[in-house]
């Protein structure tokens, strides 16, 4: 009997095997989760890159649905929380595990960040969590969780991190504002802010490398922390071990954020 034995939920934001979506999708699955997922829409039906790069990892443990969902199209999101009704019934929880800026956007400092790729990056990174959770509310058993990634960038400025950082900080601000909407149903909405790990949205960010040696060099525990770290307390973080836990930002990064 594990921890989500019973429970169900759909997954937001695996695109390989790196992916901190994939890290948290094993830890939720070694406890019994049953799981639908999403991926980007292939560009080429006819050669499904995204669908496939997904499906070898999750058709082996047993997906419910696989299904393509672009975050920026309301259609896409009502069908994808259509097909998670249709499956599921009720549901347990939601992963929120995307992000995105414009490489143009990302990279410079963010006073000439473009007006069309600040929309796009708050868009893809901010608002799809909003437009989620207005469609899983009413699947979501009390008791129920949603968990979105943030990282430290979003509370400091972080050399490199640009316009994202800008992105979580109203992400942050975002989950406090849901989990006060959603509290009063026992649906609980948090963040975990995780150290830099090696995936493909890491690689946009510059000076990407020089914070993987700084947190080995400063961060309490002088290392980079694992994506089994990340998973594991994202899936306390969903769990019932952490009931108690609304609008919290968890931070998972070997201790870094209380550097001064
Ligand atoms: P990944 O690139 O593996 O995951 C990002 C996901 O977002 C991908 O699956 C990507 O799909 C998806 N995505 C982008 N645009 C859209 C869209 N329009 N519609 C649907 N999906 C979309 O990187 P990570 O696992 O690193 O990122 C996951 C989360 O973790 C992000 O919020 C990131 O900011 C956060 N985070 C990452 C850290 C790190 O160091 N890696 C540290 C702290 C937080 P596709 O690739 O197919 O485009």
């Amino acid at each position: 009997m594990g921890l989500f034995t019973g429970k169900k939920g759909v997954i937001f934001g695996i695109a390989n095997e790196r992916s901190i979506a994939w890290a948290i999708t094993q830890a939720l699955h070694a406890e019994g989760a049953e799981m639908g997922f999403t991926h980007l829409p292939d560009k080429d039906p006819v050669r499904p890159k995204n669908e496939n790069k997904v499906r070898k990892l999750v058709d082996p443990i047993g997906a419910k649905f696989v299904i393509p969902c672009d975050v920026q199209k309301d259609g896409d999101l009502d069908a994808a929380f259509q097909k998670t009704s249709e499956t599921f019934g009720k549901i347990d929880f939601v992963l929120h595990s995307v992000a995105f800026a414009p490489p143009q956007d990302l990279t410079g400092p963010v006073y000439a960040a473009s007006r069309e790729g600040f929309k796009t990056a708050m868009d893809i990174s901010v608002y799809s969590l909003m437009a989620m959770t207005g469609r899983a509310r009413p699947l979501l058993n009390a008791g129920g969780s949603i968990l979105t990634l943030t990282y430290l960038g979003g509370e400091k400025v972080i050399p490199g991190y640009n316009l994202m950082g800008l992105c979580k900080s109203a992400l942050e601000s975002a989950v406090e504002y849901m989990a006060s909407e959603l509290g009063p149903a026992g649906i609980r909405v948090n963040a975990l802010s995780a150290g830099p790990v090696k995936t493909i949205s890491a690689s946009g960010v510059g000076d990407f490398k020089k914070m993987l040696t700084l947190y080995e060099t400063f961060a309490p525990l002088r290392r980079n922390i694992t994506e089994e770290e990340v998973g594991k307390a994202a899936m306390f973080l969903m769990s019932s071990y952490a009931s108690g836990i609304s609008g919290e930002t968890l931070h998972v990064d070997s201790g870094y954020h209380i550097m001064g």
